[in-house]
């Protein structure tokens, strides 16, 4: 699942002539995280190219998940151990969790994004 840095990053375009040195024309700006030339209009405010958007839109839901996944574990083991419910309650402690498991992961995807971002702002 996870790629390396150098993965995906084909150049497309006909007639390279030049043997490299100078600087690529087309790119106006260096992508704050990989550090490849883009184009201005490419990279978003954060100056990240689409690549780097979505690799860390990936990366941060999957830890996102974890997170979710942890603090339902603990919530549901609380439940379990502590509070004992009863056959009736059982289907309330259960949408708990679920609850849990849901808005941790979407709060630990925005943290790790958050954090993934801070990291590598621009200078
Ligand atoms: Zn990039």
């Amino acid at each position: 699942m996870s790629a390396g840095p150098g993965a995906g990053g084909r150049r497309g375009g006909g007639g390279g002539s030049g043997e490299g040195g100078g600087p690529d024309s087309a790119a106006d700006l260096i992508c704050g995280r990989c550090g490849r030339g883009c184009r201005a209009r490419v990279l978003d405010r954060h100056l990240w190219c689409a690549d780097c958007v979505v690799a860390a839109r990936g990366e941060a839901g999957r830890v996102g998940w974890m997170c979710g996944a942890v603090m339902a574990v603990l919530l549901a083991a609380w439940i379990y151990f502590v509070q004992q419910p009863s056959a009736m309650l059982l289907g309330g402690w259960i949408g708990a969790v679920l609850a849990t498991f849901w808005l941790g992961a979407r709060a630990g995807r925005e943290l790790t994004y958050g954090v993934l971002r801070f990291r590598h702002r621009p200078r």
